[in-house]
């Protein structure tokens, strides 16, 4: 064979390999027949309300079981066309994953798997006739409701926490985190004399996992990817303090964990102050109980959620601490067909030992009730009550970054801190990622970030309040 024929069957193999790669990473949507009969032509629509963790997995769910089906169609309704990845939020605050990474597209998603999808913000539940009203009055009608609308921040009445702090309950939040630091970094390039020490401290309320990844991001951002370009600030000028109000910061984390992560915090001269309760917050001062205040400009609040009970819904029954009242099988207690999960339900820890308690408001818990809700509508919708399935909570454990080389991890009773810990972050969250292309494009951003700083740019306007 001469070498032209060679060279042209080598070129043909890799055009086919490319082709066949390019077709896996992209699979064509399945529209029918979900899209084709408008949605409310099915006898059986099932809608869901929220596409994140719960929503998003209930959805998919229910298209598997009823691949085979035309008597159910599923339709999930949200107000964002994006799924927010949450683990990897704080991530975007040093610039170590891009936003449109995190914030990965719902609509394709959905329809690839089998469901539709329509974006709108859902204003009131109408549980007797049976619709949803969203925003526009368009009424979306249903045989069956999954809620799972997520959680809010909750200020506890604090004085000054909602007006002068930043939060971090969304992608656009971490943004403006983010962009908080950078404009402060431009501020104090600007200035000629005294820079009040206000401008470069930075403290986040609330020693839990949020608080202790987005501390830690703060303090890359700071030190690696900006300190370069303001080489008129020294970047141990910076300030950034971690306040909890318990004595220890993780308290959901096994003790030696626990202290591994302080220890890795002290040591990046990240100040964890515990039994440190904020008690006022001023435009430029954070008031503490027992008298002491710390001057700062820079407020982020993660120390409480509670639930989303944002849509008007008379007769659901709630507990405004807990959420939605539900029972073992997630139904919505009353309702036959009303069902709700995720951050907003309240759903009873039948574990043992977790008497009276709730299953914890985390992606996993979320993740578990959209599989089981989806079984449990329908076999409802078939007349299977003898095959609905109890709820029971299997936390499969605990990951916390420290910045994107050290985590703290509890797997299955296995305890590991670390590099190792980081690496098996990475990988565990990255498998999780619902498409193909997601998770090709955060493992480049991972792979560029090993070579390349990240450009820290600050594109103003709505990401900056
Ligand atoms: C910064 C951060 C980091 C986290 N990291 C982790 C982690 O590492 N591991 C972990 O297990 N948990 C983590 N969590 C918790 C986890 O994200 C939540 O427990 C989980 O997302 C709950 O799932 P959900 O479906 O109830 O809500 P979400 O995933 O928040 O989804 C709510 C959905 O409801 C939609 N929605 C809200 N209101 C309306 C409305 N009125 N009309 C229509 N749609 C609406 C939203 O657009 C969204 O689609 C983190 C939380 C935060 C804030």
């Amino acid at each position: 064979m001469n070498a032209w024929v060679k060279g042209g069957l080598v070129l043909g193999g890799l055009a086919v390999g490319l082709g066949t790669l390019r077709r896996a990473l992209n699979p064509s949507p399945r529209y029918a027949p979900w899209e084709k009969p408008p949605y409310g032509d099915f006898e059986n629509k099932v809608l869901i309300l929220g596409g994140g963790f719960g929503g998003y997995t209930a959805a998919r769910d229910l298209c598997d079981l009823i691949k085979n089906r035309d008597d159910v169609g599923v339709l999930v309704l949200a107000k964002n066309n994006f799924f927010t990845f949450w683990p990897m939020v704080p991530g975007i605050v040093s610039s170590d994953i891009d936003a449109r990474n995190v914030a990965q597209p719902l609509r394709r998603a959905l329809i690839t798997a089998g469901a539709s999808f329509r974006r709108a913000e859902g204003k009131k539940l109408d549980l007797e006739k049976k619709v949803v009203v969203a925003d526009g009055g368009i009424e979306f009608p249903y045989d069956h409701i999954v809620i799972s609308l997520g959680g809010l921040p909750n200020f506890f009445g604090i004085p000054g926490v909602e007006e002068h702090s930043l939060t971090m309950r969304g992608v656009e939040d971490a943004e403006r985190i983010r962009n908080r630091v950078i404009e402060r970094f431009e501020e104090v390039s600007l200035i000629r004399g005294e820079v009040p020490e206000s401008k470069l401290t930075f403290v986040v309320i609330g020693g839990g996992a949020t608080g202790v990844e987005v501390a830690s991001e703060i303090h890359t951002l700071v030190h690696e990817n900006l300190a370069p370009d303001y080489p008129n600030i020294d970047p141990h000028r910076v300030r950034i303090i971690l306040l909890e109000a318990l004595p220890n910061i993780l308290p959901e984390l096994d003790p030696a964990l626990r202290k591994a992560a302080r220890a890795r915090m002290v040591n990046q001269r990240i100040e964890v102050r515990t039994n440190a309760m904020a008690q006022e917050i001023i435009e430029n001062c954070v008031k503490l109980k027992g008298g002491n205040n710390i001057s700062t400009e820079n407020v982020i609040w993660t120390a409480g959620n509670r639930p989303n009970l944002g849509i008007e819904a008379d007769g659901l029954p709630v507990d405004e601490r807990t959420g939605i009242k539900v029972d073992e099988y997630l139904r919505v207690e009353g309702y036959q067909n009303v069902w709700a999960i995720g951050d907003c339900a309240a759903v009873a820890d039948i574990r043992e030992g977790q008497d009276g308690m709730v299953v914890p408001p985390t992606a996993q818990a979320a993740v578990q009730q959209g599989h089981v809700v989806a079984r449990n509508v329908l076999s409802t919708i078939d007349g299977r009550e003898e095959d609905l399935v109890r709820f029971e909570y299997k936390p499969l454990g605990q990951l916390v970054e420290l910045g994107s080389d050290f985590a703290v991890n509890e797997v299955m009773g296995v305890r590991f801190t670390g590099l190792v810990a980081a690496i098996f972050w990475r990988m565990a969250y990255l498998v999780r990622l619902n498409s193909p292309q997601s998770k090709v494009r955060v493992a480049a951003d991972w792979i560029v970030g090993l070579f390349l700083r990240p450009a820290v740019t600050q594109i103003r306007g709505t990401s900056e309040r």
